[in-house]
Parts: structure tokens; sequence; C-alpha cells
């Protein structure tokens, strides 16, 4: 549930903790938790390329809408469609933090890293 951790500008604008409303990334717009995550000018081509790489991977092609981007995805969507999402998600607000714009290989390298800690674990599991 994006919205009730995420504090975007908008929010801390309102109660005087920063004096601007202006999004991080595209420094355009007011930045909400939905342009934020979803139609800032600079995230909506990472999604286009996240959405492409998803399909390159697992043969899925998702749908993005807001509500999926937002809250996650419906339950017949395996969830590993769910992991990629969140990693997504997770990166935005990075780069919203770190003032930087969205790249695909740093995206990929995250996967990658979940990918490895995973396998390692289940190679440990078997060992014991
Ligand atoms: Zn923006």
């Amino acid at each position: 549930m994006v919205h009730r951790i995420i504090f975007s500008n908008s929010k801390l604008c309102k109660w005087g903790l920063i004096e601007s409303d202006k999004c991080d990334l595209c420094k355009e717009e007011v930045e909400t938790v939905r342009h934020l995550f979803c139609e800032c000018k600079v995230v909506k081509p990472f999604w286009e390329n996240v959405r492409t790489w998803v399909n390159s991977q697992t043969g899925i092609n998702i749908v993005m809408n807001i509500s999926e981007m937002l809250l996650g995805t419906p339950q017949e969507i395996p969830p590993v469609i769910d992991l990629f999402y969140t990693v997504a998600k997770m990166y935005i607000y990075n780069c919203k933090f770190n003032k930087t714009q969205p790249q695909m290989k740093v995206f990929i390298s995250r996967v990658m890293n979940i990918k490895n800690v995973h396998s390692s674990e289940e190679q440990c599991s078997r060992q014991t």
C-alpha cells in the first residue's frame, strides 16, 4: 500500500517540512504519490521499459494500470510480477531521494540481486 507509507512532496510541503511541492524527478509538476509513481514524464518511459523487459523474461504481458502500479497486482498474476512491481517502485522512490533518473540497468541488477539471494538460500537449505 504505497499511499500510506510514502510521503510525497505535496504532503511534506503542506505540512511545512519542505518548501517546494514540485516533483523531484521532473521538477515540473506537483509531486503526489500518483504523479511520482505513475504520471511523471520521467517515470512513464521507465515503466514502459520495465513492461517490455518483464515480457521478454517471463512471456507475461503485464498491463500497468494505475491501481496495479500503486496497490500491486491481482491474485491471478504470478507473484514474480508483484516482485518486479515492488522492486521498480522502491527504485523509483530511491531515485526521488537521490534526484536521479530511473535506469533499466540499475533496475535489472536489483532484480538479479534478489534472484541471486533467493537461489543461494535454496542452496543453503538443500545442504542442511
Ligand atoms: Zn514528475
